[in-house]
């Protein structure tokens, strides 16, 4: 019998975060012949963007679109959803592992008394099982998850690790239907305003380039070179906890075991020694480059490609040469 996967959309400033159609991926990368896949859209004016989910290749968008929903809400959120996920029965149901995913997931888990897979970064099949890669002891390992029994799964996805399903499908294919939002009688939490501590242009956990800067940098000012590489990469800026702790930048951009974790294309380490703990949210990159003027820096160990220098030198220069060659 043909099974449904659920994947559960996140939208940011009107626009599809990159990790929906990596969980549209996802579920079918989960899935077997002949399953449907169901997208969830959550949101207010959110309507819009069913046609461009519709082109990954889901067969049927659900669109709950209500002015309540403006705002991310857990329990309004989980209560819209967990209203669908009844009348869908889905197999799987597959998040981001975002911070709205990994609120939301647990949630939703409890919900249909389902399994949970989380930070998962990479689904195959082996015969009749499906394996589920995820990162453990803050990434210095792997484990396979091997999906058994019978009852629904929740799954999160690691963003920036799954190819993304393409979008340029037929807006047609699928059935985009308008599901009615039922509010909860009453709300604990009132959530009135959302405050983005960083307005970078480009979103840290989706980045294909993060410019990181560490301790090294020294004040709040040091991290202005770091700013001018990354707007001419078109990258974000991040930042290790030394550098947070000081003072010199935001919490937001913190990296590591208790900041976000990140897998660009390239990762540049600037002034960042290389703690543990750092590299628990980036050592997945793809290509590390770090810049260090301690020659025994840890953070040389993970690095593809090491600068031994003085950041306040090195950084300009990058951002000269790689102005040149972009432009
Ligand atoms: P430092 O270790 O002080 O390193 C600064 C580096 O800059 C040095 O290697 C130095 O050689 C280099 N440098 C100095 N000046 C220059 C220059 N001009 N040019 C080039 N190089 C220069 N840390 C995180 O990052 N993320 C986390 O999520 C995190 N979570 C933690 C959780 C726990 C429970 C604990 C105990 C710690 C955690 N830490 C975390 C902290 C971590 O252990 C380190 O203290 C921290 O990462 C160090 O930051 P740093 O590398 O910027 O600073």
């Amino acid at each position: 019998m043909s099974k449904v996967h659920v994947i559960v959309a996140e939208t940011r400033g009107g626009k599809l975060r990159q990790v929906t159609f990596e969980a549209v991926q996802a579920a079918r990368q989960a899935g077997g012949d002949g399953d449907r896949l169901a997208a969830v859209l959550i949101g207010a004016g959110v309507g819009s963007l069913a046609d461009e989910l519709a082109g990954a290749g889901v067969d049927a968008v659900h669109v709950i679109d209500s002015p309540a929903l403006e705002l991310y809400n857990p329990e309004a959120y989980g209560a819209a959803l967990n209203a669908l996920l009844d009348r869908l029965r889905p197999d799987t149901v597959i998040f981001g592992h975002t911070a709205i995913g990994r609120d939301l997931a647990p949630a939703a888990a409890a919900h249909l008394q389902a399994g949970q897979i989380s930070d998962v970064t990479a689904i195959e099949r082996s015969g009749e099982d499906v394996l589920f890669t995820r990162p453990v002891y803050a990434g210095k390992a792997f484990e396979q998850k091997k999906r058994t029994g019978g009852g629904p799964l929740v799954v999160t996805v690691r963003p920036n690790n799954i190819a993304p399903a393409a979008a340029d499908g037929a807006a047609g294919a699928a059935a985009v239907t308008a599901e009615a939002y039922d509010a909860p009688p009453s709300l604990r939490t009132v959530i009135k305003d959302v405050v983005r501590k960083m307005s970078g242009r480009v979103d840290l956990a989706e980045a294909k380039i993060v410019v990181s800067g560490g301790r090294g940098v020294k004040s709040a000012d040091g991290f202005k070179p770091l700013e001018e590489l990354a707007g001419v990469l078109n990258a974000a800026v991040g930042a290790s906890r030394g550098a947070c702790d000081a003072g010199y930048c935001d919490y937001a951009l913190q990296i590591g075991q208790t900041g976000k974790v990140v897998t660009p294309e390239i990762y540049i380490a600037c002034g960042i020694s290389g703690a543990i703990q750092h590299l628990a949210g980036m050592s997945q990159s793809r290509i590390i480059i770090a810049i260090n003027k301690d020659a025994e820096a840890p953070i040389f160990k993970v690095a593809d490609y090491g600068i031994v220098g003085d950041l306040f030198d090195v950084v300009p220069l990058l951002t000269e040469e790689f102005r040149k060659a972009l432009a």
